[in-house]
């Protein structure tokens, strides 16, 4: 197949173009590099199977790109961390950025899309474990506000042109992922307790950690990707992806520094307004639709990422 993967040097996109290219298709990247990063791909930039190309989607013109079998827009600053800082950046590559790739989809008779939305689109949920018929609660003008409302506003273009142009696109919730490659700057809970630990730093708890996340080792965030690109009859569903093992933000931390061995404190700081009281996916819909549920327990998918991080 010939695949087109926006944001393929991140970190679930530098997973995803490992696998198309580890089972023997065509990969097109195309990244800005704004979060992204060119090492991600230091063991594949010499394949003759991988294209890559360095632009930014909002003023790129596609002139020299023809049909692809699936395309996979997964091109976003996507951490809290960035939020205010690339507010724009978002805004754009979820609306301008979208709209140009998605004109490019329906005139190259492209034949599957795949968006990479996000559980942030249900906001501070007032339902928990989350299922995609819930309709969330965001805090429109709040520090989250970029990347939630761009990510929705994207739900919805994607909406429009399934019903003007009928392409098949399809919707990935996705829900907080973790494992090799995160950005260890990134200042995601899990790879910040890690690196902290290791480094004997304390470790930071914004809030007092009674709020959960869910976490999705990377292996089975690809697999689910994948299949919710390749499977039939899936146009215009949105489907949530994680998995539903939810834990306290403090639970996760002492793990990690139970794991790692660390003497690390533990450092509680102010939490930043809107950040979600609990997030768990309901994956009813995945486990019937893709066949797929996820593998890797958080315990085993630490013990790969802590491995990870000692050894960079
Ligand atoms: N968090 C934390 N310490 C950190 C980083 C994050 O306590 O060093 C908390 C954060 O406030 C949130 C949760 O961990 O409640 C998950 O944060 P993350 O940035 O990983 O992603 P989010 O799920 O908020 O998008």
């Amino acid at each position: 197949m010939n695949i087109l993967i926006t944001g393929g040097s991140g970190f679930i996109g530098s997973h995803l173009t490992k696998h198309y290219l580890k089972n023997g298709h065509s990969v097109t990247v195309i990244d800005n590099f704004i979060t992204g990063n060119k090492n991600n791909l230091k063991e594949i930039i010499n394949n003759k199977s991988l294209r890559l190309i360095e632009v930014d989607l909002v003023d790129y013109n596609y002139k020299d790109l023809s049909s692809f079998d699936i395309v996979f827009d997964l091109a976003s600053p996507a951490s809290p961390a960035v939020f205010k800082k690339l507010s724009f950046e978002i805004f754009k590559v979820n609306s301008i950025g979208l709209i140009n790739l998605l004109d490019f989809f329906v005139k190259s008779k492209s034949k599957t899309f795949v968006f990479a939305s996000t559980s942030e689109v249900y906001g501070d949920p007032k339902v928990n474990p989350q299922p995609e018929t819930y309709y969330g609660n965001v805090h429109t003008t709040g520090p989250r506000s970029s990347y939630d409302e761009g990510k929705r506003f994207a739900e919805a273009v994607i909406a429009a042109y399934i019903s003007k142009h009928n392409i098949d696109a399809r919707i990935a919730r996705i829900f907080n992922t973790y494992g090799p490659y995160m950005n260890k700057e990134d200042g995601r809970f899990i790879s910040n307790f890690i690196n902290q630990a290791i480094n004997n730093q304390p470790l930071t708890i914004y809030g007092d950690g009674s709020q959960t996340r869910s976490s999705c080792y990377i292996s089975d965030m690809v697999e689910a990707l994948a299949a919710l690109g390749e499977k039939n009859n899936l146009k215009g569903e949105i489907i949530n992806i994680g998995n539903p093992d939810e834990r306290k933000v403090v639970d996760v931390a002492n793990l990690t520094k139970q794991m790692t061995g660390s003497n690390s404190q533990i450092s509680f700081l102010p939490i930043e307004e809107d950040d979600p009281k609990k997030r768990c996916p309901d994956i009813t819909k995945a486990k019937k639709l893709l066949g797929w549920e996820p593998k890797i327990k958080l315990e085993e998918g630490l013990k790969t990422t802590i491995n990870y991080f000692k050894n960079l």
